[in-house]
């Protein structure tokens, strides 16, 4: 039997417009959630800011998002660490047709030195709050007849670099994720795909370069240069065109999209 807009195309309207959306962005009071949680609130989405802090910066965030898009915004605070909170994260929202897993941490040291604490943290942040989130989403997206699952990976998640093991592991991990939730939700408007950047200009990213200006007494290109060595095109992307990628995926256009990962990493992978 042919499916007529199975995956979810709204009849006739091609505009990128994501009015009465509710966007959940796990990791988005800093870095790629927050141009993530900017640009979906740019296309009309109503936002769920969240991170394992409630400071009041984090509800101001929300609330100056609000008052530039015009759109309903609310920073909750849920630790992407433990299971029971990312679940309760989407209960919390009400409201989730549009999940990006998001939030990430890292660490490098060798296999044998790399500590169990921290490969335990990323492995639950970065891979298991993504199993989590969407378990606890889609029955709300099967409910809603439309669901867009977004999960931020890596170029981590495609290759690999000495000392970042957890952290390869688990982005690794998230693809697979994204291909099994794309076949489970195959014959329904939901879709899941996995983004892989590579190096994307962010506060900590570039906060990073003046210590290793120091460390190594070399200039900011020259630390750009090693930073970008597997970047082709030796320039990082920036947070909107990653927060443009999830519009994107949102769109009618990508309806049939699905179980598939986009590099946005300026020739990474194409090495
Ligand atoms: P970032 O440190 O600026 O942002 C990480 C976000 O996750 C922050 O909002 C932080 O508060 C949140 N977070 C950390 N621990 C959390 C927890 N326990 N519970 C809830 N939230 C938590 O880093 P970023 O560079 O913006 O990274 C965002 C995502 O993009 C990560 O998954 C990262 O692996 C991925 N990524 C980043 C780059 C890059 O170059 N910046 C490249 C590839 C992939």
């Amino acid at each position: 039997m042919l499916h007529v807009q199975s995956k979810g195309q709204s009849k006739g309207d091609t505009k990128m417009t994501l009015l009465q959306k509710t966007a959940v962005v796990t990791g988005s009071n800093s870095g790629i959630g927050l141009g993530v949680v900017r640009e979906l609130a740019r296309a009309g989405a109503n936002v769920v800011l969240n991170s394992f802090t409630d400071r009041d910066e984090d509800h101001a965030l929300a609330a100056d998002i609000a008052k530039e898009f015009g759109v309903e915004a609310r920073y909750i605070k849920a630790d992407m660490s433990k299971g029971d909170e990312c679940r309760a994260l989407i209960e919390k929202a009400g409201t989730c047709d549009i999940l990006v897993n998001n939030a990430g941490i890292q660490h490098v040291e060798p296999i044998e030195s790399f500590p169990v604490d921290k490969w335990d943290a990323i492995i639950a942040i970065n891979m298991s709050s993504a199993f989590h989130t969407t378990a606890a989403a889609l029955p709300g997206m099967r409910a809603a007849g439309w669901g867009r699952v977004i999960n931020i990976a890596s170029a981590h998640g495609l290759t690999a670099s000495p000392f970042k093991s957890a952290y390869v592991a688990a982005k690794h991990g998230v693809v697979g994720l994204t291909k099994v939730t794309a076949l489970e939700t195959a014959r329904e408007p939901i879709t899941c795909n996995a983004i892989c950047p590579g190096y994307v200009s962010t506060p900590l990213v570039e906060s990073q370069i003046p210590d290793t200006m120091e460390k190594y007494g070399k200039s900011r290109e020259e630390v750009l240069d090693m930073l970008l060595e597997r970047q082709p095109s030796k320039e990082m992307a920036t947070v909107e065109q990653l927060g443009g990628t999830c519009v994107f995926l949102c769109s009618d256009a990508a309806a049939q999209m699905t179980g598939t990962t986009l590099s946005v990493d300026g020739g990474w992978t194409a090495l």
